[in-house]
């Protein structure tokens, strides 16, 4: 209650700061304006950015290093959301899971689906999860196959010229050099990762982040719990894994840059594993840190899962 009178009172503040503004605008200022993007996260945001550029104004909801499952909007993302002219989610139960937080906001900031939001999964075919009770939800992490990606870069794409016809040809050219440095990748990962002999190819994480990605490089994923609404471990789930790998010749264990790391230390110290890296799953790195941006990212756990399970 006391959160969505805050909100109110936020709406109302900006209604009447647009509404100033509007009267004061000359019209040469409204086609020099450059088109108002929102991103729910940074993989997203970053996918944006290497198709426009500087061409839009972009904003970034869920932090790095945040996990985009469960948030709480933020006053500035309330005023983001509502000016935005075009919002792009991932959709597949990753924000409209939880708590639901983006379907509340996109009801506050009186957006509506497929004319001022896009879900940028649209086209990739969905995974379900397995946990009993919930088999029939999607698992939200079709980025982490690469060519799931190229589909998200594509649908953005698509909005953005719709939205900003002058910039499309831009748009469009840079959306395919991406594109295919984004193919160069995954031709040359799922090439490398055959070599790896079949009883090593355990991918072992925290949360069960990971089916997309095992899918397109055939390996077989392992993890404590399915989807990020934990912090830790229950008893049940930590026997489980610790079997798991015990009855596999898996050489070492992974744990995600986004999540609590004590579950998965436990993990180690139970079954005498080392986590091999930090691997990213819901959020790119920091800006000049490791997997920096979604290709950077895709290229780091690439690279790092092959080399560990290589051990
Ligand atoms: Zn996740």
């Amino acid at each position: 209650m006391k959160k969505f009178s805050l909100m109110m009172v936020l709406m109302a503040g900006l209604f009447a700061v647009s509404a100033c503004s509007n009267g004061e605008k000359t019209t040469t200022d409204e086609a020099d304006k450059k088109l108002q993007v929102v991103a729910t996260n940074s993989i997203i945001g970053d996918m944006v950015e290497n198709i426009a550029g500087d061409l839009v104004d972009l904003h970034n909801i869920v932090p790095v290093g945040t996990d985009p499952h469960e948030y709480e909007p933020l006053p500035e993302d309330i005023e983001k959301a509502t000016t935005a002219q075009v919002v792009f989610y991932n959709g597949l139960n990753l924000e409209t899971g939880g708590n639901g937080w983006f379907s509340k906001l996109m009801e506050t900031s009186n957006k509506e689906e497929g004319k001022d939001y896009f879900s940028v999964s649209q086209g990739v075919t969905p995974l379900y999860l397995t946990s009993t009770g919930q088999e029939s939800e999607q698992d939200p992490h079709a980025w982490l196959d690469i060519e799931n990606g190229i589909q998200y870069v594509k649908n953005i794409t698509t909005v953005l010229a719709d939205k900003d016809e002058k910039n499309r040809e831009t748009y469009e050219k840079n959306a395919d050099a991406y594109i295919e440095k984004l193919s160069k990748l995954d031709a040359s990962a799922k090439e490398k990762f055959k070599d790896i002999p079949k009883e090593k190819k355990l991918l072992v994480t925290s949360e069960g982040a990971f089916k997309y990605f095992s899918k397109a490089y055939d390996l077989d994923a392992a993890y404590i719990w399915e989807i990020n609404t934990e912090n830790q471990g229950t008893p049940s789930q930590m026997s489980a894994i610790v079997d798991k790998v015990r009855t596999s010749k898996v050489p070492v264990l992974f744990v995600e840059t986004s999540v609590d790391k004590r579950s998965m230390e436990s993990v180690a110290k139970e079954t005498n594993l080392p986590i091999y890296e930090e691997i990213f799953t819901d959020s790119i790195g920091k800006k000049g840190e490791n997997g920096d941006s979604y290709y950077n990212m895709m290229e780091w756990n690439l690279t790092q899962i092959y080399d560990g399970l290589s051990k």
